[in-house]
Parts: C-alpha cells; sequence; structure tokens
C-alpha cells in the first residue's frame, strides 16, 4: 500500500474512532473546575502529574484566597505553597503559578492570551496547558491535548510511533480536521481513564476493539508481564 493511501486509511480509522467515542462520552468535557481563563490556567499547571479530583479539592480554597492574576501575583509565596502541596511538586507549581499570574498582570492587562507563542512564554505552560487553556477558556482549537491518557492510547491504537509529545500531537493533528481536535484528546482521555487503563486495559469491553492494533492488549497483559511492561507507557496520574 502507498504511503498516501496507509494515512488516509489511518485518518478514516481515526475518524470513525472519534464517532465511537463521542457516542460514548456525548458529554464529554475538561473535569477540572474554573470560572475563568485565569483559574483554568492555573487549574491546568496544578494538575501535571496529579488527578483533576485533587486538583478540584485544592483550587476552592485557593481561589477563594487568590480569585485573579492581581491576587495570585501579589500573594506570599509560602501561602501559595502551602494551599496547592497536595497537589504534589508544589514548590516548583507554586512558583509557576505565580510566574504566569505576573507575566499576565504585567504584559497582557491580567488577562490570559489567546495565542499560543504567548501562552508557552509564561512559566509552566507547554503545549498541553496551552492546548487546555486555548480549547476549554476560548474554544480555540489549537493544538491536539497530549497528556498522558493521549499519548498511551494514541500508541495502542497505533496512531503514533512517536513517544515525544511534540511529534505525537503533530501526527494527530494530521488525522483530524482541526474542529475536532479537543474533542478528540478530551474523549481519548476520558476512555484511558475508563476502559484503556495504562496497567490493564479492558480490550474485550472496549468499543474500539476492532479498529485497534493493540486489541489483544489484556490478553498479554495476563501472560506476559515482563514485554506488557516493555511497550507499556507511564501509569494513568489522572
Ligand atoms: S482495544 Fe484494548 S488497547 Fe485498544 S483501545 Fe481498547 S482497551 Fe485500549
Amino acid at each position: 500500500m502507498s504511503i498516501s493511501r496507509k494515512w488516509s486509511a489511518k485518518q478514516q480509522r481515526s475518524l470513525e474512532i472519534l464517532i465511537r467515542l463521542k457516542r460514548l462520552y456525548p458529554e464529554a468535557t475538561c473535569t477540572l473546575n474554573y470560572e475563568t481563563p485565569v483559574q483554568l490556567l492555573v487549574a491546568t499547571i496544578l494538575s501535571a502529574q496529579c488527578t483533576d479530583e485533587r486538583v478540584n479539592q485544592v483550587t476552592p480554597g485557593l481561589f477563594r484566597q487568590f480569585p485573579d492574576a492581581v491576587a495570585i501575583a501579589s500573594a506570599d509565596i509560602e501561602v501559595l505553597e502551602t494551599l496547592v502541596r497536595s497537589t504534589g511538586f508544589y514548590r516548583n507549581k507554586a512558583k509557576n503559578i505565580q510566574g504566569a499570574c505576573r507575566m499576565i498582570v504585567k504584559e497582557y492587562g491580567g488577562q490570559v492570551p489567546k495565542q499560543m507563542d504567548k501562552l508557552l512564554k509564561l512559566p509552566g505552560v507547554a503545549r498541553k496547558t496551552a492546548n487546555v487553556v486555548l480549547a476549554h477558556a476560548y474554544g480555540i482549537n489549537q493544538g491536539v491535548t497530549v497528556d498522558t491518557h493521549v499519548k498511551r492510547l494514541s500508541q495502542r491504537l497505533g496512531l503514533t510511533k512517536h513517544k515525544d509529545p511534540i511529534r505525537i500531537e503533530r501526527d494527530l493533528m494530521g488525522l483530524l480536521p482541526q474542529q475536532d481536535w479537543e474533542n478528540w484528546s478530551i474523549r481519548l482521555i476520558y476512555h484511558g481513564r475508563a476502559i484503556c487503563k495504562a496497567r490493564k486495559p479492558d480490550c474485550d469491553a472496549c468499543v474500539l476493539a476492532d479498529l485497534c492494533a493493540s486489541a489483544d492488549l489484556a490478553e498479554k497483559t495476563t501472560t506476559t508481564t515482563q514485554s506488557w511492561k516493555t511497550n507499556a507507557t507511564v501509569p494513568a496520574s489522572d
């Protein structure tokens, strides 16, 4: 099969995967709680290596004391550290959310910018965080959010061979129309949490099994634990 025919077969398969995931998770949306773009940015920075559930336990207290960029920018760093402590890596996260808010106040009048290049200059913000903020705060599909679930599922489904999130994102952006980029990643995240778990994918219960390059993974998991470990990605953190 020529490369272009192979690619278009992959695009068709991706569309079918998306159709099924939309049916399965019709209401899928960002599970972080927030009221403003700044709060979403802060919550997303806090969600690194942490569950959304845990972040949602921390942010009500944080946003009660420091509801916007101005308040976070001038907060006592030790108070911030204490408030975000249970999300892990709290010193770094407190430093980043304060650094990002200071830049937002100084350069963007207290509003989170809507441009990818500007977002990427904020401390603690890489493409994953920027994509989440653009998609969910502003409705802008600028890229595909590649978190640990999207990375793992894209690899298992045979849609990318890459390990680097930037390259994975580039592959996925070529497979689906731009308006579906966030639809895609948010539903892969739901499916990764519910069915295609890092340690134990439930392939028997999976609606994507006939489209998946790793559909017998669950079986292999029980028979050849060692080889599975070699192929597995980092266990889900959220
Ligand atoms: S068939 Fe198995 S490996 Fe493939 S997406 Fe479903 S649960 Fe994951």
